[in-house]
């Protein structure tokens, strides 16, 4: 029966398409010409064209029925649910108990009635004031016209909009208090849509103003390169429905609580209205283009629109359009009717919820609230509705294609809908949306194929998926499900996502600002929970402190018997190197002051940065050099995604290659005094033969550290090694750039740009400083009043350029300026080794390191061999790296890809050594050990491989305290896994899965006390 309908339904659709032209024709024009008077008249607010036809078309209605006829599919299927399905009767009265006890709950419980009361105790009239027919506005693009280019930047979106249920019918601009709608700022266009009968008002700006002759957008403010125009009085009918969604919520929530028939009316009125509302708003797209059409018709056939129906203010927006067939500017990507953006459909989810929670309310005698005909018009003209709007997006009817990050929320309210309607058809394409996704946009290691804070965008729907269907009963004989759903036992890859969410923060609870990652971002609480309850043995005390006050949110409260949430004392992190999303992140110290590295070796993904081998830090708890992160959508991320911003060597001033991007892990062992992690990514400059990079965490006491970092690069004729740190700052209290054994010109002022984003304020460096020829070592110190930072630069170059560039990484910082330095090698086909030492002081202004030195090397070590000696106020340090042949330096023997040899002040020496055949001072070390174990992979299992080659003799496995890691090969790329233990030809590995493997190598690691 199923089969059978969906090919009558493809077969409607097959018969219908062609009447789509049929119908467009019959009122085509026939010439550019036809097309260009279409456009000036639409973008000067013209209604219907003299030769369109009027009234609703053959196409549109025949598309309808064929929609009715899904909606009437999914409802005969339905199973006998049990109301509230979504949050269960032992749930509420968990949440009962819990708002009793706990004051973070009674505190939640509070906050929902206050919203739920000031909803139902308004006068009549009041829900259908605040949810309009007229079609909700796009907020993207916002900029307010008072303060924009001063106190704000153009275009920077909602986030600068306030609004309250007080004063409803005005938004106000957050950074200068400006109010909108006002009579100084009107709006004076007008964008009608006739066939439906909308009509939506804008404000054009002062250029546009001034030239009234021009339509086509250039004068407009422009979002990402697109012209925008804003409507205050539509983003004020949007704030306003968003707020009546937020109440329709608490409404349900609270009378599931308490019972009272009165807030369970209101919220039944809102969804009334909304379903009302909601099946005329205007499918539209964040580049402001309208569809004047039923709204399903226009998402489902969003390419090929009769050209009248498409509406738009600028004539730009039709370049792309023929007379037979026009495209809205976005698809449901960046569309919808109710919000332009996958219609925000994770709404349906709450709307889900309220419904099932009221789905059993009655009045004060007992009596039903809801007939047959209201439970008819918000389940089809709201929720399904909601709901098929989102279908061709995933792929079709009943189709789950779609793996990119907005596509889980589709996922998500499907569960939603299934559980609440009792839909199998629902809950299987959720199920294979939330597959799709795991498999193909989730690595083997639980990270996504984008950056932190989208990992973490896609898991805030994803993992709904699996939750929202927990417990949800297949119909006997249903194809492919039987019993009852439950993820959490059987899905490994769900708890490797659920791990990774961890192992990846930062000390204090937020992600590493890698990639398009927001500086303050931090994952979603509810996900936190989900991982408490589901999966306790890694999320039970294990989360810092930070990310536990967020706690409980509503699912918490609704889930947990107990809401006391222990904070670990001194939490400590792990030191890590994910396999495929291939960054390492090397830590020391516990607690929210604890240092941390990240080394992104980064291939291709999306919203990655360029930064292969880029440099992340921060020492005790203070970031020291940082990565901008994410701003939003802004043209501040050309700087921000680029090579050039980046802590890293730059080649012949050029942005490292964006496809094609292959990095290789060389070497990863961590250990209490030092941890060391060393990467390539050679062709990521068509000129370079190498590009590789070492970094030594060097552990001191409490969390204090210095970074060791050698960068050897081959090819180019010039490498710029480039550093900025975030101390120092243009917001720093008495932030300063000083040199010692280095004598730079003196600094002009930073750059005061303000919200400006002209390209060269917020691209490249400026203020350029010159120093040639700069002694073999010298040091750069940035200092603010609380902090600073000294860079140690050990290599010859050819010059020492200071300079500052853009260091806007939040909406808030617009203006910020940070200071970077290049270290500067110029030649042909040139060869460098960069030596530095990055050194933070410890507490306000001591420096650790005394003194710093490169050790001339013995021509025989060959000539990509570095020593270093440190002396700091824990001790003395040889640090030597890749010596082919044994060498003798300082006293000590060494052969080998990286040692350690440190004198603690006032301990017994220790050494740490990685892929090393000697180190040794006097008695103490090792001599002629084997430095490695590589071969062919014979075989491999998810935790095993075996070797086509014999372990060598007497190898040692990692010390108690030392983490090796195996580096391996599938063939396309060469990564690390955390090593377990060595059998005779096995390797076993922990944590995350392995691929099937073809070679690998094991260095060796010694790690003793004298
Ligand atoms: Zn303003
Ligand atoms: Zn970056």
């Amino acid at each position: 029966m199923k089969k059978f309908f969906q090919s009558a339904a493809f077969l409607l659709l097959c018969i219908f398409t062609p009447q789509v032209y049929a119908d467009s024709i019959q009122v085509r024009l026939n010439d550019s010409a036809d097309k260009e008077r279409y456009v000036e008249a639409v973008t000067r607010g013209e209604g219907y064209m003299p030769w369109q036809q009027q009234g609703i078309s053959e196409a549109e209605q025949s598309f309808r029925l064929e929609i009715e006829a899904m909606k009437d599919e999914y409802l005969s299927t339905r199973t006998i649910v049990t109301h509230p399905a979504l949050l269960t009767k032992e749930d509420l009265e968990r949440a009962r108990r819990n708002i009793e006890q706990n004051d973070s709950a009674r505190k939640w419980f509070d906050g929902q009635k206050r919203l739920a009361d000031a909803a139902a105790n308004q006068p009549p009239g009041y829900v259908d004031s605040m949810i309009s027919e007229l079609t909700p506005a796009n907020t993207y693009g916002f900029t307010c016209p008072n303060c924009v280019g001063k106190e704000s930047q153009e275009c920077a979106g909602s986030s600068l909009i306030d609004w309250t249920p007080e004063n409803p019918d005005f938004i106000r601009c957050e950074r200068c208090g400006q109010n909108y709608p006002d009579e100084k700022y009107p709006e004076t266009a007008v964008l009608r849509c006739p066939r439906i009968g909308q009509e939506f008002t804008y404000y054009l700006n002062e250029q546009q103003r001034f030239h009234p002759e021009d339509r086509t957008g250039q004068y407009a403010w422009h979002w990402v390169g697109y012209p925008m125009h804003i409507s205050f009085s539509g983003i004020v009918r949007t704030r306003k429905c968003e707020y009546m969604l937020r109440a329709m919520r608490s409404l349900a929530l609270v009378y599931a609580m308490e019972q009272d028939p009165k807030h369970a009316e209101c919220a039944i009125e809102i969804l009334i209205r909304l379903a009302r509302c909601y099946r005329n708003w205007l499918y539209h797209d964040y580049w402001d283009t309208i569809a004047d059409c039923d709204p399903i018709y226009a998402a489902w056939h969003d390419r090929e629109l009769p050209l009248e129906w498409k509406r738009h203010l600028c004539a730009n927006a039709f370049a792309k359009d023929t007379l037979d067939q026009a495209s809205m500017l976005q698809r449901y990507w960046g569309a919808g009717r109710y919000h332009p953006s996958t219609d925000s459909i994770s709404v349906l989810a709450s709307i889900c919820l309220a419904y099932d929670l009221l789905y059993n309310a009655s009045d004060a005698q007992g009596n039903a609230l809801w007939t047959t005909d209201m439970r008819s018009i918000v389940e089809r003209d709201l929720i399904l509705e909601w709901e098929l709007g989102a279908e061709p997006y995933a792929g079709g009817h009943k189709k789950a294609d779609n793996r990119n990050n907005k596509a889980p929320r589709i996922y998500h309210a499907q569960a939603a809908v299934a559980k609440c309607l009792g839909i199998p058809d629902l809950a299987d394409t959720a199920l294979r949306g939330y597959q799709v996704v795991r498999d193909e946009s989730f690595l083997d290691d639980g990270f996504s194929t984008e950056s932190p804070s989208y990992t973490n965008m896609y898991l805030s729907q994803l993992l709904c998926i699996p939750e929202t269907l927990h417990g949800f009963k297949w119909p006997k004989d249903y194809p492919d499900h039987q019993g009852t759903a439950d993820l959490y036992k059987t899905d490994r890859r769900l708890e490797l996502m659920y791990r990774s969410i961890l192992d990846q923060l930062r000390p204090d609870g937020r992600f590493l600002p890698l990639s398009d990652t927001n500086e303050r971002s931090s994952p979603s609480a509810e996900i936190l929970e989900y991982g408490l309850a589901r999966y306790p043995q890694y999320f039970e005390s294990r989360l810092p402190e930070r990310l536990l006050n967020a706690l409980p949110t509503e699912y918490g409260i609704f889930h947990f018997g107990s809401l006391a949430f222990s904070a670990p004392g001194n939490l400590i992190m792990p030191e890590i190197y994910f396999p495929a999303w291939m960054t390492a992140i090397l830590r020391h110290g516990s607690g929210s002051s604890s240092s941390v590295v990240a080394f992104p070796l980064n291939p291709e993904g999306g919203h990655r940065h360029y930064d292969n081998l880029a440099l992340f830090y921060a020492d005790s708890g203070q970031t020291i050099l940082g990565d901008h992160g994410y701003v939003g959508d802004m043209p501040v991320n050309a700087w921000i995604k680029s090579t050039l911003s980046h802590n890293l060597v730059i080649v012949d001033d050029k942005e490292q290659v964006q496809k094609g991007r292959h990095p290789s892990l060389l070497m990863m062992a961590t250990s209490p005094g030092v941890s060391v992690c060393e990467a390539s990514s050679d062709q990521i400059y068509d000129t370079c033969s190498e590009y590789r990079r070492l970094l030594a965490l060097v552990k001191g006491p409490d969390s204090h550290t210095f970074l060791v970092d050698i960068f050897r690069v081959t090819g180019g004729a010039k490498h710029s090694y480039r550093v900025f740190s975030e101390l120092a700052a243009s917001d720093s209290v008495e932030g300063s750039v000083s040199f010692e054994g280095l004598s730079m010109p003196d600094e002009a002022p930073l750059p005061q740009i303000g919200g400006s984003l002209e390209r060269e304020d917020i691209f490249g460096l400026c203020d350029v400083r010159v120093t040639e020829n700069p002694p073999s070592s010298w040091n750069a110190i940035w200092k603010q009043v609380d902090r600073c930072y000294r860079l140690r630069m050990l290599s010859p170059t050819h010059c020492v350029e200071a300079s500052n560039g853009p260091g806007q990484r939040t909406l808030n910082e617009s203006g910020r300026r940070v200071r970077y330095l290049d270290s500067i090698r110029r030649g042909e086909n040139l060869q460098s080794i960069f030596v530095a030492i990055h050194e933070p002081c410890v507490g306000n202004h001591d420096m650790p390191i005394q003194d710093a030195q490169r050790l001339e090397v013995p021509p025989i070590a060959g000539e990509k061999a570095v020593a270093i000696k440190i002396l700091s106020t824990w001790g003395e340090y040889i640090i030597l790296s890749e010596f082919a042949e044994e060498a003798i330096i300082d006293g000590i023997r060494f052969q080998g890809r990286f040692g350690v040899f440190c004198r603690p002040s006032g301990k017994s020496a220790w050494l740490f050594a990685l892929g090393a055949k000697t180190l040794m001072r006097d008695t103490f070390g090792f001599a002629d050990a084997r430095p490695e174990w590589r071969g062919e992979v014979e075989k491999n299992t998810d935790v095993i491989v075996v070797s086509t080659t014999l372990k060598p003799d007497k190898w040692l496995d990692a010390p108690e305290g030392v983490q090796n890691y195996v580096i391996a090969s599938d063939g396309k790329y060469t990564t690390g896994f955390p090593l377990a233990e060595t059998g005779e030809k096995e390797i076993y590995t922990k944590r995350f899965p392995l691929p099937r493997l073809n070679t690998f190598e094991v260095l060796a690691v010694q790690y003793m006390k004298e």
